[in-house]
């Protein structure tokens, strides 16, 4: 245990090693006060999709900051929020109209069900549950947590969460199980929203379904007037292979959140993007209609402007190219780990692949988690299974060497566990 004052995130502290101290990012690597070089395959928590220190961004960051602090976003407003308003909404699924900026995926998503909840509130038809997916991830706040899949990470806050409906996971060949049981949901008409990342949910396991599911889902949530929230915080920004998750599933969410990717994992900043209807029910000239949310630093110029750089470089560059070679990448090395008696599943969606090793105590605390990344952690490679859910989502600048000596690693440890010497 080390003797800093600072508290880690995830972290238990009795148990983990004294924290590496790093000095330096560029592309897909993080460089430690040793001078090592690890490899970041797993983007720094999901946030980083062109690569660290990106040249754009960083500049567009610099020229920021020579003009821009905080500025209060009531009363209001600036050119980067504008623009990147404008852009959001010509890249975002047609339909969607509206821009609410935050800092972080869980404010995101937080604002969403806010939002949907005051849509019918204001309506005069107030509904009070939310539909989830079981295995969902939100984040970490209350809401998000009452939204979230519950277990060890919220049991001592379990009497402050609020009750969702919760859907069984279209696992493969029971989609239909999902479908039904939203609709008898839904046939209550008290459902506001079903609150579900698209097509992979992350920290749940990284367990995908097909995009069918998602636009069945949708066109039931129609049929009821309940509203769809894509939680896009971790499958935006080309993760899926396209830019929004929802663009494979062909639908618009009536709520759609972002942020990791947004300013291309540079700062935080999150946009909550909504509809006509959704907006509209908070417009009145009654001021109990307002939609009463913000944070402190909302919109905060220099974050926007990041962002911006961001839209640029996926205007100006072959990203879509690029993350389909990534796609192309994960595909061609996880096929050497098909029918392999080590591995339980593997599994891949867009720049995402997964290896869930076959042990016999799954699970987050399943203390394998902690012994793979010790193993990884030697071999410089940043690399965090969710217990025995290997998976590697690294920025898109990663190089096929890269690939390989991470798939390489990979297939030792899977040895190492299987001989029981890892
Ligand atoms: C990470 C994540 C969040 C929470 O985002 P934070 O910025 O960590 O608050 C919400 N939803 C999904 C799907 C996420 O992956």
């Amino acid at each position: 245990m080390s003797n800093s004052p600072v508290w880690h995130p995830f972290t238990q502290h009795a148990l983990e090693p004294a924290m590496k101290r790093i000095v330096g990012t560029g592309g897909a690597y993080l460089v430690d006060e040793d001078g090592a070089r690890i490899l970041d395959a797993i983007s720094s928590w999901w946030v980083i999709t062109h690569g660290h220190c990106q040249p754009a961004i960083m500049e567009a960051i610099r020229r920021a900051s020579e003009a821009y602090d905080q500025i209060i976003f009531a009363e209001y407003t600036h050119e980067p929020a504008e623009e990147l308003a404008k852009g959001l909404i010509e890249i975002a699924p047609a339909g969607l109209k509206h821009v609410f900026y935050s800092d972080s995926g869980s404010t995101a998503v937080e604002v969403a069900l806010k939002m949907a909840l005051g849509y019918f509130h204001n309506t005069g038809r107030p509904r009070g549950r939310i539909c989830v997916l079981k295995h969902g991830y939100h984040g970490d706040t209350i809401g998000t947590m009452s939204a979230g899949e519950r277990g060890v990470f919220n049991a001592a806050y379990e009497p402050f969460l609020f009750a969702v409906d919760r859907l069984p996971f279209p696992d493969s060949g029971r989609e239909q199980h999902t479908l039904d049981a939203f609709e008898t949901h839904c046939a209550s008409g008290e459902i506001a929203a079903l609150l579900i990342e698209p097509l992979v949910l992350g920290a749940g396991g990284m367990k995908v379904y097909p995009a069918a599911t998602l636009a069945e889902l949708k066109r039931i949530a129609e049929r009821h007037g309940t509203l769809l929230i894509a939680d896009e915080v971790m499958t935006g920004w080309g993760r899926t292979g396209t830019r929004f998750a929802c663009e494979q599933a062909d639908i618009v969410p009536d709520i759609l959140c972002t942020s990791k990717g947004l300013t291309g994992g540079a700062l935080p900043l999150a946009a909550t993007l909504c509809t006509a209807p959704i907006f509209d029910a908070h417009l009145s000239r009654d001021r109990r209609r307002t939609f009463f949310h913000s944070s402190s630093y909302t919109a905060n110029p220099i974050a926007c402007a990041a962002a911006l750089a961001n839209l640029g470089i996926w205007k100006t560059e072959p990203v879509a190219e690029r993350v389909a070679a990534l796609a192309g990448g994960q595909r061609r090395r996880l096929q050497r780990f098909e029918a392999d008696p080590r591995l339980r599943d593997v599994r891949q969606a867009g720049t995402i692949a997964v290896l869930e090793l076959d042990v016999p105590t799954g699970g987050y605390l399943s203390d394998v988690g902690p012994r793979l990344r010790a193993f990884f952690r030697k071999r410089q490679l940043l690399i965090r299974p969710l217990g025995n859910v290997i998976y590697l989502m690294p920025p898109y600048c990663v190089t096929e060497a890269d690939l390989d000596r991470a798939y390489d690693a990979i297939d030792e440890a899977a040895s190492a566990l299987a001989k029981g010497q890892l």
